[in-house]
C-alpha cells in the first residue's frame, strides 16, 4: 500500500501567507493559500529551510543563474556582500527532499525571487533589474521532474 501523503503540489510558502521574505512579510495570493487550507498543496520555504532567518539580508545571484549555482559557477549574494551560496542549495535541496517525500509533481513558486523564481530573476545588483534564468529552488525541482511554474501563470484558472 502506497503510505505517501496525498498532497502532489507544492507552492512558496510566502503566496500562502507564511512570513517569511526577508522583510518578514508575505506575498499573499488567496487562491494558493485556499490549494494549501484544502490540503492539495504543501507550502515550504527553501531560505528559511536553508536557516537564513526572518528577516535577513537580501539575496541575489551573481554571476548566473540556479543552474549555474547548482554547477558552483555564480554565488549567492548578499546586499552587504555576504555570501549564502551554501545555505541557499542546502535549504533548496531541504525542499526538494519534502518534495520526494510526498510524490510532488508540480510547483507553484515567486516569480523573480532568487530561490523561487521561474524564467526572470534579480540580475545581481540589487537594483531591481531582471535578468533571464531561474531561481535556485526552481532549478532543482526541474532538474528532478517537477513542473514548475511562477504564481503568474493562469494555468490553474481563476
Ligand atoms: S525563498 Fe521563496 S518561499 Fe521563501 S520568501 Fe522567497 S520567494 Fe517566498
Amino acid at each position: 500500500m502506497d503510505s505517501r501523503p496525498s498532497k502532489r503540489l507544492l507552492v512558496s510558502a510566502c503566496l500562502a501567507g507564511t512570513n517569511c521574505t526577508f522583510r518578514g512579510k508575505n506575498n499573499l495570493n488567496d487562491k494558493i493559500k485556499k490549494l494549501v487550507d484544502s490540503g492539495t498543496a504543501i507550502a515550504l520555504c527553501p531560505e528559511v529551510l536553508g536557516m537564513l532567518g526572518v528577516p535577513r539580508e537580501r539575496i541575489e545571484l551573481r554571476g548566473g543563474d540556479g543552474n549555474d549555482i547548482l554547477d558552483g559557477k555564480a554565488r549567492v549574494i548578499s546586499s552587504k556582500g555576504g555570501d549564502f551560496t551554501m545555505r541557499l542549495i542546502s535549504g533548496s535541496y531541504k525542499v526538494l527532499d519534502e518534495a520526494k517525500r510526498y510524490g510532488i509533481t508540480d510547483a507553484i513558486l515567486k516569480s523573480n525571487s532568487p530561490s523561487c523564481g521561474v524564467g526572470r530573476i534579480y540580475d545581481g545588483t540589487f537594483s531591481n533589474n531582471l535578468k533571464n534564468g531561474d531561481g535556485v529552488l526552481t532549478a532543482l525541482l526541474k532538474r528532478n521532474g517537477i513542473k514548475v511554474m511562477s504564481e503568474r501563470e493562469e494555468l490553474y484558472g481563476k
